[in-house]
């Protein structure tokens, strides 16, 4: 048990390494960024599966306070992106506030003190308590994997995988394997898979959209250039900015505007793959961006080899030997992997958290999560949640929306200077939902004709926001007094 600290940060990928680097260019030392992994990097740590990389270009999915004129690529690969997370730790002087191996277990709030009381746990099992005025729960909505809902499942007699837990060292080599979903993973997966597999059989339930990556070197003149030319560097990342900001209105007000880009991931199909099933079964049956747009050149190419199999029947259940499909077929396997994405829209917190009056997060959000701009809750004080509630893009880069946060959180440590205490009213999270939902109903993403990640089961969209990046900038430069409530210390 120590004294009580500023702040506690819950996990450490790009929300919690933000959010501690703030507090350090803050001037505040007073804190403690606690991971349970044994590395940094959150999704980046996680997501080690072969191929994986990000579909944003690397220029704008880095900190704008912390940019990297080394980028060997325009997509970076999850290495590159785990190498410069573990660089900021460096750069900002994080190493001696980190606690790797270390998981919050509970988080009460401390109505006499007006202070967090957090357990944490080793990975030796050594309990310890901090109190913490503030909390930034940074835990990360692609963090819990989901496995698919099949039968049999557990009764694998072959090694049973999820991307996002992928063990170092796998050998793909004469193996018979199944990929299960078609999703951003395992478009990047399965063309890493399919040379080596004896035989690869992607089940898929929806074809998704496909535009070309057009991924390229980031050369060494360039990469000479954007160190030393004098604002380069800012007109790159502008240029990339503005380029993937221009589709917010498609996204979220004109969702009709899609249907010309379907077009371009047509003809991209079209020049891969030849007339006939593969394409058919390939051809998506919803409106462009319904779910994430995926970017790839070597997935079709893949599907068109000879010992891989795109597999469009339904899957009945899952056998020791093997999937066990609708018309009876079994698809003999010695791996199957899970490509089927992340428990993302029911976001609940990483342990018990029990505000004023007994009030838990679990219970606030037992149908579904809400927040104020994604960033508090009413009724949970000086609790901050990176990537909270409705932050998700289906456009830009998410560093800019945590950044956009992080202004947040700094404005409200600032009030706290004075303050014991600060959360937004219960009335203003009500109107804020109330807006959020009604723009929502008019997007892409509910109006597509698909179902996807970005809803819960019964069909409400918790993880995305519904305006442009500017917009959220604009929402979060600072505290709207009138939309919380305060305590005097
Ligand atoms: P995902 O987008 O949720 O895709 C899951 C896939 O599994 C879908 O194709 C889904 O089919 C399928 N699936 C789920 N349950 C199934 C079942 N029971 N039977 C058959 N198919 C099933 O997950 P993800 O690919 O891991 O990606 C999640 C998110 O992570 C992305 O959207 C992105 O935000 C992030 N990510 C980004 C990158 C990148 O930057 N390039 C890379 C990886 C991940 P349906 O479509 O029919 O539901």
């Amino acid at each position: 048990m120590t004294g009580p600290l500023g702040m506690l940060i819950v996990g450490a990928g790009f929300g919690g390494l933000g959010a501690a680097a703030h507090r350090r260019r803050c001037g505040d030392d007073d804190f403690v960024l606690v991971e349970q992994a044994d590395g940094v990097g959150g999704t980046w740590w996680a997501n080690r599966y072969p191929g994986a990389a990000c579909d944003i270009p690397s220029h704008l999915y880095s900190f704008s306070f912390a940019p990297n004129p080394r980028w060997t690529r325009h997509y970076p690969g999850q290495q590159e992106i785990a190498a410069y997370l573990d660089d900021c730790v460096h750069r900002f002087g994080l190493a001696p506030h980190l606690r790797l191996h270390t998981r919050l277990t509970h988080l009460l709030w401390d109505e006499a003190q007006h202070l967090w009381r957090a357990r944490v746990r080793d990975a030796a099992g050594h309990e310890d308590e901090l109190l913490a005025q503030a909390v930034t729960l940074a835990t990360g909505p692609l963090s819990r994997p989901r496995m698919p809902a099949l039968a049999g499942l557990e009764r694998f007699c072959g090694l049973l995988l999820h991307t996002a837990r992928w063990p170092d060292g796998f050998d793909a080599s004469g193996r018979r394997i199944g990929v299960i979903g078609t999703g951003a993973s395992a478009i990047q997966l399965v063309p890493q898979l399919a040379p080596l597999a004896q035989r690869l059989t992607v089940f898929q339930r929806s074809a998704p959209w496909i535009l070309p990556r057009g991924d390229r070197p980031i050369g060494a003149r360039t990469r000479w250039a954007l160190a030393h030319v004098p604002g380069l560097r800012r007109l790159w990342r502008g240029a990339l900015y503005c380029q993937h900001e221009l589709r917010a209105p498609a996204f979220t007000r004109h969702p009709g505007w899609l249907r010309r880009l379907e077009p371009l991931a047509l003809n991209h199909l079209r020049r891969r793959i030849p007339a006939g099933a593969l394409r058919d079964a390939l051809t998506p049956h919803y409106r462009m961006g319904c779910k994430r747009i995926l970017l790839a050149d070597d997935y079709y190419p893949a599907l068109r080899r000879p010992n891989v199999a795109l597999e469009t029947r339904t899957i009945a259940a899952v056998e020791p030997q093997g999937v066990r499909l609708a018309d009876g077929e079994l698809v003999e396997l010695d791996a199957l992997v899970a490509a089927t994405g992340f428990e993302a829209a029911e976001i609940t917190p990483p342990c018990p958290v029990i505000g004023p009056q007994g009030r838990t997060l679990h219970a606030t959000w037992a149908r579904g999560p809400v927040g104020y701009l994604g960033t508090m809750v009413a009724g949970f004080p000086n609790l901050f949640t990176v990537i909270g509630p409705n932050t998700g893009l289906g456009h830009n880069s998410m560093v800019h929306v945590i950044e956009s946060q992080l202004a947040l959180i700094d404005d409200a440590m600032r009030a706290l200077r004075a303050h014991a205490w600060l959360s937004p009213t219960a009335d203003a999270q009500e109107r804020f939902n109330a807006e959020i939902g009604a723009r929502l109903a008019r997007t892409v993403w509910a109006t597509g004709g698909c179902t996807s990640w970005y809803q819960t089961r019964d069909g409400r969209i918790t993880t995305l926001w519904p305006g442009s990046t500017l917009e959220f900038r604009r929402r979060t430069r600072r505290l709207d007094r009138p939309d919380f409530e305060f305590a005097l210390r």
